[in-house]
This record gives structure tokens, sequence and C-alpha cells, in this order.
């Protein structure tokens, strides 16, 4: 028998329901994925760009084309100038990026701080490090930071704290005024940050998203993470990206370059010629989902679901109770799919300890308007 470094890990509850959506011909508002395609110029880049012979490996730290772009978009977004050749690493995916942050940081018996509920890669990355994740979960109804509960759970062994904003799976911003109560509390302590900022473009109603890299006390100790899947509407191409000042670099550089060694160099040709050609992608990004989140809400307000407007990401929770009080989420997202034909996410799978009668499930918005529509009205008749 072979005794599991993580015997609590299964199967993903990603899988999980994108399976059952495609056994059960369900219309796939689970997993979080566009059912349309990136830009058509960056797609035929890649074709381009394989023919042309990019095909062997990158540099280990990311082509440096792609990182000047990088570094050009955090100076125009965020106004930080980071040196491309110390500070930007492109990797294969965000998940491997904090994957190796983690490594690269936490040692056995460490206690690493997580925000419930939070993305499903933390902890299992945590505990192969030989760590311990602490569960602090966020406040509802809001999913705004808990202090008292987050400076209670602070220790001697506290090694790291993971933020992810805008928040995966309830859409919640952090601002800048809570970065800054943040920096007041870990300030004097050697606690260091993942700053999970995948959805950090996918922001609505006018919000600017406040990113560590605009924040010069907690950048210091950070790691900040972005995945071009996210931003350019290409999850399948898994490829992203982690800024930290020089020193923390240099210890996420020796994880990474035996784990994955480099990214894929076509993909990364690719995206450095269309962040060249096309700067202003980013910026049409929020306009662009948020019509998107906007149809979705004002169909499903013709549903029994309650919900308010997420303020981030491409996730929309709402809450079931009027409808089937008597089902877990779980329970109810099975439902959903098998006899109504719309696939989501539970919300309580992101937590440790879900809060008793929680009646929360996520659906992804980055769907086309005739799939949102479909969905919708399937989701008006529950
Ligand atoms: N963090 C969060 C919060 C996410 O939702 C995702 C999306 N899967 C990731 C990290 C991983 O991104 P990637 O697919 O680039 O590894
Ligand atoms: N980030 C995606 C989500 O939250 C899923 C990614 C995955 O399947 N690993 O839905």
């Amino acid at each position: 028998m072979i005794q599991s470094k993580l015997p609590n890990v299964g199967t993903t509850i990603f899988t999980t329901m994108s399976q059952l959506a495609v056994q059960t011909g369900a219309i796939n508002l689970s997993q979080g994925f566009p059912d349309f395609d990136g830009p058509q110029a960056l797609r035929e880049a890649v074709g381009h760009h394989v023919m042309a012979g990019h095909n062997q490996y990158s540099p280990m730290t990311g082509l440096p084309a792609l990182r000047e772009q990088i570094a050009r978009k955090i100076a125009r977004s965020y106004g930080r100038q980071v040196d491309m050749d110390e500070e930007i690493t492109i990797t294969p995916g965000a998940t491997e990026a904090i994957f190796c942050a983690l490594q690269a940081l936490v040692r056995p018996g460490d206690e690493v701080i997580v925000l419930d509920p939070c993305y499903d890669s933390y902890e299992p990355s945590v505990e192969l490090a030989g760590g311990r994740c602490v569960h602090v979960p966020l406040a509802l109804p809001d999913f705004s930071i808990d202090w008292q509960r987050l400076a209670d759970a602070l220790s001697p062994r506290t090694r790291l704290i993971i933020l992810n904003s805008p928040h995966n799976p309830s859409g919640a911003l952090l601002s800048r005024d809570e970065l800054e109560q943040l920096a007041r509390l870990i300030r004097g302590s050697d606690i260091y940050l993942v700053s999970d900022e995948v959805y950090e473009h996918l922001i609505y109603d006018g919000a600017r998203h406040a990113s560590v890299l605009a924040h010069e006390e907690l950048y210091a100790r950070a790691f900040v993470v972005s995945s071009f899947g996210k931003t350019y509407h290409v999850t399948g191409w898994k490829t992203g990206y982690v800024v930290a000042p020089p020193a923390l670099s240099a210890e996420l550089r020796k994880v990474h370059q035996f784990v994955a060694f480099c990214g894929v160099s076509p993909l990364q040709w690719a995206l450095a010629d269309y962040m060249a050609a096309c700067p202003e992608h980013v910026d049409e990004l929020p306009a662009f989902y948020q019509a998107k989140r906007d149809l979705f809400c004002d169909l499903l307000a013709g549903s029994r679901f309650t919900f308010t407007r997420a303020p981030g990401t491409y996730f929309q929770l709402a809450d079931y109770s009027a409808i089937r009080d008597d089902l877990d989420d779980v329970e109810m997202s099975l439902w959903l799919t098998r006899e109504h034909g719309v696939a989501t996410i539970p919300v309580s799978v992101f937590y440790q300890s879900p809060p008793a009668g929680l009646r929360l499930v996520r659906f992804c918005f980055a769907k086309r308007e005739e799939t949102l529509r479909q969905a919708a009205e399937k989701l008006c008749r529950v």
C-alpha cells in the first residue's frame, strides 16, 4: 500500500462537474473557462511561430520579448517599474507559479494562512512543502476580510498569507484600504505574501484593481501571480507569470527550473506579439465581461435565485434557498445539472468548514450570449 502524501485529495470539483455536464448534456457553467475563442490574431500568431521554428526551449525565466511586454503592462496598469530580468518569471500556468512560490518559502512546520472560500490548489501545494494551512473564513455576505480573525490566526509559525483578488469564487475585490490594513498587520513580521491576481483585468462598475504591485511595502514581500489564460480567453494554454522582488524571484526560480524549467515557447512568442500589437486588449476586458455579467444577471432576475452582482472575475454566485433549502450546495449542483440541464459549482467545496446553511452555487458567465440565454431560460424554470 502506498501511503499517500495527499490523503485528502480526490478528483477536483471542476473535473467532476465538467464531466457530469458532458455525460448529461447540461450547459456547463461550472468549471471556469470561456466557450468562445481568444483573439484571432493571437491564435494565428501561434501557428506562425510554430511554423517559423520557435519550437525549442525558451529561457528558464521566460521569453525576453514577453517579459518586456509584461513589464510595460505593469508600468501602465500599476505604475511600477519592474526589472524584467530579475523580477518576472513566466510559468506554465498560474498554478505552477503558486506551487513554486510555496515550495520556495514554506518549510516543514510552517503555517500558511488561506482565506476561505479559497482556490483548491493552495492547500495541497502547502502540504507538499510540509506546511499546514490555517483557514480563516472571509466575512459574509460580501466575502471581505475579517480582520480580527486574521489577526487571531497569526502565530510565530506563520510563514505566508495567500491573497486572491478579484476573488474566486465570490468575485469580491480587495480595496487599497484593505491592502493598507494588511500592511499594518504584518509590519515588523517576516510574513510573506502570495497574491493570486489571475482575474486582475476582470473588474466591473468602474472599480480599479488594487494590485499588490501598486503597494510598495507589500510588494517587497510578495509573489504576484497572473494568468494569460484568463486575460486572453485561452485557459488551455496554461501560461502565466509571477512577479516578485529579485531575492524572492531567485528562490522561486530554483524550484521552477526543476518543476517545468520553462513555459511553452510558441505560446510565449505569440503572446508577446499580441501584447505589443494590442495593448488595449486588457482595457477592453472590463466592459466585455461586464456586459456578460449584466446580461446573465438581468435574465436571472426572472428566477427564484437571489444574488448581488459580482464585482469582479467571471463568476456569479447565487443563493438558492428560496428554491431548494432542503439540499446542500453539492446536492443542489448535482440536481441542477441532472434535472435542469445547467452545471454549477458548489461553494462549500472551497471551505475547510463551510458556514452552516450556506446555500450558494457559482455560475461561470464567460460564455457566448446564446449560451447565457439558454442557461438562464432553464434556470428561470427551476
Ligand atoms: N488561481 C485562481 C483563483 C484561479 O481561478 C485559477 C484558474 N484556474 C488559477 C489560479 C490557475 O490559473 P492557470 O490556469 O493559469 O494555472
Ligand atoms: N479556475 C477554474 C475554476 O475556478 C478551474 C481550473 C481547474 O479546473 N483547475 O473554475
